[in-house]
């Protein structure tokens, strides 16, 4: 048990001392290394040498000692926070029967220094800690019996190092291990909220890569790999699976006329009507430039011509409604081109080719109007 904590020490020291991590709100920070329950234990000193001191005699250094002490505590709790505090006075009560031996006419002698359970006076504030230490003092003085005042210094150093190394060395051992657990846990609690933070940002990365920053729906590259998919898909289970594609009318016009930022709004308003008028599941992307691809799996050529009328019609509808208000002379219209897999296209390739030549059909015309495929669009096409 003793080892388990001892290597768990060891490995712990290696893997936290100079460690980062990155914390809930996303920035590298260390981890607090064990070394700095070194520099604990070194702070703590002063109330040490002001007890040893107060037992000899020399109260009034005693009594600065104590004062140092105490505000050494005090910055450290401001500063590591109240666990490294608890945690020291719990090591001194651990070892409440340490204690040193005279040799005192002609006998050894056994003195206790520490009789009073530290850890429950150090909850409360360092006060509380300074109060328990100034207690052990006065009884010290009440149980000790004094040896020749000339080995008195050497004799408080010398124990003062004893006690220091002896802590350091065996008896924080386990107290140093739990700590070091605790930080382990800590450190894997970080890890796995900095993964959690890495995934939601990849998946923010994805989204951002597969979408048109300009109407928030999917982009040319997402649809050319969706298409293979759903075509996958469709062509597995027997299902249809149908394209519709959508250019504005005159769009050039347009921004020539009325500049840039308004062919946007333009563009952003259509991609808002087609968006309303499809379902979750179908794919509404753009294309490229003015032209918009709606994808759209287990629906029929009828069906999906069907949909084509209406956004063609709530386009038209919208510029009547609103072309004056939105700064327009003359209403924004579409065309649109629709083909089915299987009743007409036999592949994502043809499917794209069919509705494109349904398209092209569309704007032969007269604009403002739906194609759908009738078989006959490719020969058109290639004429
Ligand atoms: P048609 O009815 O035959 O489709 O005529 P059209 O003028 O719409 O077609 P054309 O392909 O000649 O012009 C498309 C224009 O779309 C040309 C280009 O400047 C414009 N365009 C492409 N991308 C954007 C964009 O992101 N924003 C704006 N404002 N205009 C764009
Ligand atoms: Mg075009
Ligand atoms: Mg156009």
């Amino acid at each position: 048990m003793q080892t388990e904590a001892a290597d768990l020490d060891n490995q712990g020291k290696a893997k936290i001392q100079g460690g980062t991590v990155i914390d809930r709100s996303g920035t590298v920070k260390r981890v607090q290394s064990l070394a700095k329950a070194r520099v604990v234990n070194l702070l703590f000193a002063p109330l040490l040498l002001g007890l040893f001191y107060q037992w000899a005699g020399y109260t009034v250094l005693s009594g600065v000692l104590y004062g140092i002490g105490i505000l050494c505590a005090e910055s450290l709790i401001r500063r590591y926070g109240k666990a490294p505090w608890v945690q020291l006075c719990s090591v001194l009560f651990d070892h409440i029967f340490i204690g040193y031996c005279i040799y005192h006419s002609n006998s050894w002698d056994l003195y206790p220094l520490y009789l009073l359970p530290m850890s429950t006076a150090a909850q409360a504030l360092p006060w509380g800690g300074a109060l328990g230490v100034g207690l052990i003092a006065f009884l010290s003085e009440i149980i000790l019996i004094r040896v020749n005042p000339d080995h008195q210094l050497w004799l408080h150093l010398i124990f003062f190092f004893l006690y220091i190394s002896v802590i350091d060395t065996f008896a924080g051992r386990e107290r140093r291990a739990n700590w070091a657990k605790r930080e382990i846990a800590a450190v894997l609690q970080d890890i796995r909220l900095a993964h959690r933070h890495l995934e939601e940002h990849n998946r923010w990365l994805t989204l951002q890569a597969q979408t048109d920053p300009m109407t928030g729906l999917y982009n040319f590259r997402h649809f050319e790999q969706m298409l293979q998919q759903y075509y996958a898909l469709a062509h597995r289970y027997r299902s249809p699976l149908s394209l519709i594609m959508l250019d504005v009318d005159f769009f050039k016009k347009l921004n020539d006329t009325y500049g840039h930022a308004m062919g946007d709004k333009v563009l952003r308003t259509i991609a808002h009507q087609i968006r309303d008028n499809a379902r979750n599941d179908d794919l509404v992307c753009r294309y490229g430039g003015e032209e918009f691809a709606i994808l759209l799996p287990r629906t029929g050529l009828k069906q999906a011509g069907e949909l084509a009328e209406r956004i063609r019609a709530s386009i038209e509808e919208y510029y009547r409604l609103y072309a004056e208000e939105e700064g327009l002379a003359t209403p924004v219209t579409v065309s649109l081109g629709v083909s089915s897999f299987p009743e007409r296209a036999s592949s994502p390739k043809d499917l794209r080719k069919q509705a494109d030549a349904a398209l092209y059909l569309a704007k032969e015309r007269g604009r403002n109007r739906v194609v759908i495929d009738d078989g006959r669009s490719s020969r058109i096409e290639a004429e």
